[in-house]
């Protein structure tokens, strides 16, 4: 059954996912859908299962080339010219992804637009055979460039350099982007979650923070790995010791049937044990798939249950400003049948750097 079936299959009425430019969760969805990578599309998807995919002229020969679904060219504003199609009927649209200014022209046109709310994230949340492949094939990319990585010398360096560095590498290694910025962070830079890494050298005696994550063949991975630069303190290798703690307790609890609460309790637990509760102060993780951000999420106030084809990181981490150290630790799992399987399967004994 394709992907545009099985959404047809749980609509009340035809569902219009747009990915206009600068919307890239409604792109990813035209993508999933239809196979078209494209920045202004939209496929409207009738509960019959007919699907017809809009498109502006940069994209139509290759939309065509798909085969899958009926193609209509637009010009470029392409809600404009979808606007007078389709007055008089009643459309679901996204409301998380459609804007409003877009919403304003198909209402004024005289369409019944009807918000709708995840319905293309939940399908794209259970990954199918050929997506955890693709899934398998970026994460073992992080663990080749992570392992390269672990040889280099840290001290001396700008955290900007080590960033051009571990970019340089995915990309010789191809992978076709980065899925994010690559983040590394140093001693007092890293007690901030979502650092910006900046031109001081690091200096040796701290703990460094690496994310990082590529694309390839559309698919993200996103991997974390804290390192000491020399000799840390003990205090630091035991904060670290802690943040594994956590980082295993929660990969011990994801599985299927599993609330994407219960999973971040469960990593919490150590980190609270600790009373350092208030230092972990994100969620255990998120889906990635298409995005490096989507569903199912696992935090306090999750709503997702994990099932069998979920991919999800699992990142505990611990924050303190006041004694400039930051750590987190981070890996991309399958859910599986039986419990979970590890796609970043690189080390995470505390690895001392030069
Ligand atoms: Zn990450
Ligand atoms: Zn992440």
């Amino acid at each position: 059954v394709s992907r545009i079936e099985r959404l047809a299959a749980v609509l009340e009425e035809p569902l219009l996912v747009a990915g206009l430019p600068g919307v890239e969760a409604g792109q990813a969805n035209v993508r999933y859908l239809t196979g078209l990578a494209s920045s202004n599309s939209a496929v409207l998807v009738e509960p019959t299962g007919r699907a017809t995919l809009y498109t502006d002229f940069r994209y139509a020969e290759r939309a065509r080339a798909l085969g899958t679904v009926d193609v209509v060219e637009t010009p470029r504003g392409l809600i404009g010219a979808l606007g007078p199609l389709l007055r008089g009927r009643r459309i679901g649209f996204e409301a998380e992804h459609l804007p409003y200014a877009a919403y304003r022209t198909l209402a004024e046109a005289g369409v019944d637009a009807v918000p709708r709310s995840g319905l293309v994230e939940a399908l794209r949340a259970v990954k199918d055979e050929g997506e955890i492949e693709a899934l398998r094939r970026a994460a073992a990319l992080s663990d080749e460039v992570f392992t390269a990585l672990a040889a280099e010398r840290f001290s001396g360096r700008t955290e900007l350099d080590l960033v051009w560095w571990v970019e340089r590498s995915f990309r010789e290694a191809g992978a076709a982007a980065m899925a994010f910025g690559t983040v590394v962070a140093a001693g007092a830079t890293a007690a901030f979650p979502h650092a910006e890494p900046g031109e001081r050298a690091i200096e040796p005696g701290v703990l460094v923070t690496v994310d990082a994550g590529c694309v390839l063949d559309g698919y993200c991975s996103d991997c974390t790995r804290t390192f000491a630069v020399g000799h840390v303190s003990e205090r630091q290798r035991d904060l670290y010791e802690l943040c594994l703690e956590a980082q295993l307790a929660g990969l011990a609890a994801v599985g299927p049937g599993v609330s994407g609460r219960a999973a971040d309790a469960a990593s919490r637990a150590p980190i609270e044990a600790a009373g350092l509760g208030e230092a972990y102060g994100h969620g255990l993780g998120h889906g990635v798939g298409l995005q490096v951000h989507e569903a199912p999420v696992l935090r306090p106030e999750s709503t997702d249950v994990l099932e069998p084809g979920n991919v999800v990181s699992v990142e505990p981490g611990i924050y303190l400003p006041d004694e400039g150290v930051g750590v987190r630790i981070e890996d991309l799992v399958l859910v599986t049948e039986s419990g979970r399987e590890r796609l970043t399967r690189f080390t995470k004994e505390l690895l001392t750097v030069e």
